[in-house]
């Protein structure tokens, strides 16, 4: 059975059901695609790499995994600090915006649960998939020892999966997160960025751009995700655009771009051709905006797919 590792943080989600009230639950951009990835191929191992806290609500996450059947062998307890919180707010348009209290969670020291000497040995598997996020929340000290866990992953085989999933607000400079994103990406197998993040952050302008940088720094499969607009693709120098049915029913775009990540990965890994990878995916983001939160009800979810 090939497993899948996703790297970075869960935390409690928050989103208004009706004035003063808020609904209660758990998502993070690496936990989304992990669960999505589960769901749509229950046969692979979809593994998260986090930490949590210690607490009932702590509790309550891991039972949250393991209802999706997702791996906790690699969830850790932090002894004194415990999970972040978001806030989703959702325009008219169904596009969000968030509100975090995450500076302090125990995700950030994830890296610290890590033991120097067991580096080379601590992940086993197929797939390492982290995203820019992580990245942006670990701390100063652990960032040496990441870089070098990825190098030991990539020299032992392992394909290297990256996301950008730029987020200004979590980095101290610009300069910063593009020096972090190439390194990243200069070790990454696949990539899966948005468009939206290059435009930001590169000042690119259009998916050929971010295809050129992404191949640069030598990455094999380049997947550009372009919202409703396209997908564009690119592997071993083969070019490809694919279109996107747009969903008329936007109700919260949240994670879209996580459930697509998921997807597409379950479906590479199991054998898909690039296009359908992508087809697959795309249906599974298309049925997930269609729902509130990150995380749709498995059975909708399931149904809105088949
Ligand atoms: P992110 O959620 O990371 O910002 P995108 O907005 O590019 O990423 O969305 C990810 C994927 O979700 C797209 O590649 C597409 O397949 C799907 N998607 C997003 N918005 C729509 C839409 N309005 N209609 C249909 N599919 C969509």
């Amino acid at each position: 059975m090939k497993t899948i590792h996703f790297f970075g943080e869960c935390m409690m989600e928050l989103k208004p059901t009706s004035d003063n009230m808020m609904a209660q639950s758990f998502a993070g951009d690496i936990y989304n695609a992990a669960v999505y990835l589960k769901r749509c191929f229950p046969k692979l191992t979809s593994s998260v790499i986090t930490a949590i806290g210690q607490d009932s609500i702590s509790d309550k996450m891991l039972a949250h995994f393991e209802t999706e059947q997702i791996s906790t062998e690699c969830v850790f307890r932090h002894p004194d600090k415990t999970i972040g919180i978001y806030l989703i707010e959702t325009d008219d348009t169904g596009e969000r915006s968030f509100v975090y209290w995450r500076s302090d969670s125990a995700a950030r020291d994830t890296m610290r649960f890590i033991p120097e000497a067991k580096l080379a040995q601590f992940v086993s598997g197929d797939v390492f998939f982290f995203s820019g996020i992580p990245l942006a929340i670990m701390h100063a000290e652990h960032r040496n020892a990441f870089w070098s866990m990825l190098e030991n992953l990539k020299a032992r085989g392992l394909t290297i999966v990256f996301d950008p999933n730029y987020r200004a607000a979590l980095w101290q400079s610009q300069q910063f997160a593009i020096a972090e994103f190439d390194k990243a990406l200069s070790l990454s197998d696949i990539a899966l960025p948005g468009l939206e993040d290059f435009e930001v952050l590169y000042q690119f302008s259009s998916t050929n751009d971010v295809v050129r940088h992404c191949q640069h720094l030598g990455v094999n499969e380049v997947v550009v995700k372009n919202g409703p607009a396209s997908v564009v693709t690119c592997s071993q120098g083969e070019i490809q655009a694919h279109i996107i049915e747009p969903v008329k029913n936007v109700v919260d775009t949240t994670s879209a771009g996580d459930a697509f990540n998921g997807v597409f990965l379950g479906a590479r890994l199991s054998g898909y051709s690039i296009s359908d990878a992508v087809r697959y995916a795309a249906k599974a983001a298309g049925a997930v905006i269609q729902f509130p939160g990150a995380i749709a009800p498995k059975n909708e979810f399931l149904k809105a797919i088949a």
